[in-house]
């Protein structure tokens, strides 16, 4: 009796080892564009425990830790710059007040303004740009009801300098400043530049691809100047929210 039960325990094991191994495979490192990944990687995503458990880390993988209050009811905008680079406090704000407005956060968004970013010089690689993100972590605080973005404001990227942000994962922005810089001598606007551009790769964490000719413009984080609109739009519009809600629904 005792070694039927065992073999019956062990057998279910060996059955849930081997679907979590075909689940982990087909969400993680397989093909984005698997049937698995199209039909229910988003219902793998609606759980942070579930998330964590297959390492879903990909670009709106988060989507649904900032967009519902299920979980985390607050969230936490940490920001990380490099010497010599920062935001001003008046861009800080106008991103607060937007983010308010496409997230589902009742219980606030914190804004925490604390560290230097030590080790780097002048233009940032993929490398350090991978070393940030994986160093600093996602900072989601499962028993503090807080998800997390951190935004890292450096002043250029040796990737594709024409760049003025990046994502490149689900909790991750990268400001690249000296393009913001230049961007903004055709706006005229140096915060307005900054707030487009931090707002935009937002919108990709929560899902949105490029659509529109507001912030999910591709020309909003792409400075080829002779494409800039002459005025790049400062607020979510009702495109970028639809492009968004459309992100959290499939
Ligand atoms: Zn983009």
């Amino acid at each position: 009796m005792v070694r039927n039960l065992l073999a019956l325990v062990l057998i279910v094991f060996i059955i849930g080892l081997i679907t979590y191994g075909a689940f982990y495979s087909a969400l993680t490192l397989a093909n984005p564009d698997n049937p698995l990944n199209r039909s229910y990687r988003k219902y793998f995503l609606k759980r942070y425990v579930l998330r964590s458990a297959f390492r879903l880390n990909r670009i709106g993988d988060a989507r649904f830790e900032f967009g519902s209050s299920d979980e985390f009811p607050t969230l936490a905008v940490n920001v990380f710059s490099q010497n010599g680079e920062q935001l001003s406090a008046a861009t800080l704000e106008r991103v607060i007040s937007e983010l308010a407005r496409i997230t589902d956060k009742p219980s606030g968004i914190i804004l925490n303004v604390t560290e230097r970013l030590s080790g780097l010089s002048g233009q940032s690689s993929d490398d350090d740009l991978k070393r940030l993100s994986e160093g600093y972590g996602p900072g989601f605080d499962f028993r503090r009801k807080r998800a997390a973005v951190n935004l890292f404001v450096l002043n250029s990227y040796t990737g594709l300098p024409s760049l003025t942000g990046l994502v490149r994962d689900d909790h991750s922005i990268f400001i690249f400043m000296e393009t913001v810089r230049q961007v903004a001598r055709f706006q005229n606007d140096s915060v307005g530049t900054e707030v487009s551009t931090i707002l935009h790769e937002f919108g990709h964490l929560m899902g949105a691809d490029h659509s529109g000719e507001c912030i999910m413009s591709p020309v909003v984080e792409d400075a080829t100047y002779e494409n800039l609109p002459t005025r790049i739009a400062e607020n979510y519009c009702e495109s970028d929210i639809r492009e968004i809600g459309n992100a959290l629904i499939n």
